[in-house]
């Protein structure tokens, strides 16, 4: 039933999740930045899927993640797209559920804090994290509920979750207002995982009708899709730190 697979199971021939930003925001960090953060879960719960990410303009904060449709039956005008079409990048995401204690206060002054969000991880992000959790693993400790201070080096080109993690002890999520009522059954993240990522038609829409903006995308339409085409082969291509910010 569930589109999201796990961390023991084989990718598909397309994964399927896509990020609505408005049900859920996505961990980042700026250059130069660091930020406080607590993992909801270990790595056997992450999910993963095949997304990709376009950007409809040269701002980065025009970038829009879509899992891929065609887990769903759904035809997916992103997969149809030359491979060297530079605005849309294909990559595996492995997705994490993690509050975010860093306070951040809006344009119209509301300060958020303790906010769970989603932290989406390509390959190199992984292999950090792996030798993060065998740190750990010498302390006797898991991943679920551990608390880091992450820092992002002063460079476009290095990851926008943080390349290095701290630990810094574990969290008791019964205090945040978010984690209130969590259940942290595999079952049940899984199942959160899953309600945040759902691609839907009006997803599929909206790529579709991006794609018809750029007459060289829609000429490509007529190329039948391939399960290689403009996916790089689960290698991250830095689609995030390819745009200034
Ligand atoms: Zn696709």
């Amino acid at each position: 039933m569930g589109f999201l697979k796990g961390v023991d199971e084989d990718l598909p021939y397309a994964g399927n999740s896509s990020s609505d930003d408005k049900k859920m925001f996505r961990f980042y960090v700026g250059q130069n930045g660091k930020a406080d953060i607590s993992f909801l879960h270990g790595k056997s719960d992450l999910a993963h899927a095949l997304e990709h990410d376009f950007s409809r303009s040269q701002n980065y904060r025009d970038r829009q993640q879509f899992v891929c449709l065609k887990a769903l039956g759904l035809d997916c005008p992103l997969c149809k797209l030359p491979r060297d079409e530079q605005q849309v990048r294909s990559r595996y995401a492995n997705y994490f559920l993690i509050i975010d204690h860093t306070p951040y206060t809006s344009k119209k002054g509301k300060t958020y804090v303790d906010t769970m969000k989603l932290l989406v991880m390509n390959k190199e992000d992984i292999k950090r994290l792996d030798m993060t959790v065998e740190g750990l693993k010498d302390k006797k400790l898991e991943l679920a509920g551990a608390r880091f201070t992450v820092r992002r080096p002063d460079s476009q080109r290095s990851s926008r979750v943080g390349e290095s993690y701290s630990y810094e002890g574990h969290t008791d999520f019964s205090k945040f207002e978010a984690t209130k009522d969590f259940d942290f059954s595999p079952k049940a993240i899984r199942a959160k995982l899953e309600e945040i990522l759902l691609p839907n038609e009006l997803q599929a829409k909206a790529a579709a009708d991006w794609c018809l903006k750029y007459p060289m995308i829609k000429a490509a339409e007529t190329v039948p899709a391939g399960p290689t085409t403009a996916i790089d082969d689960g290698e991250d291509s830095v689609p995030w730190t390819a745009t200034p910010e």
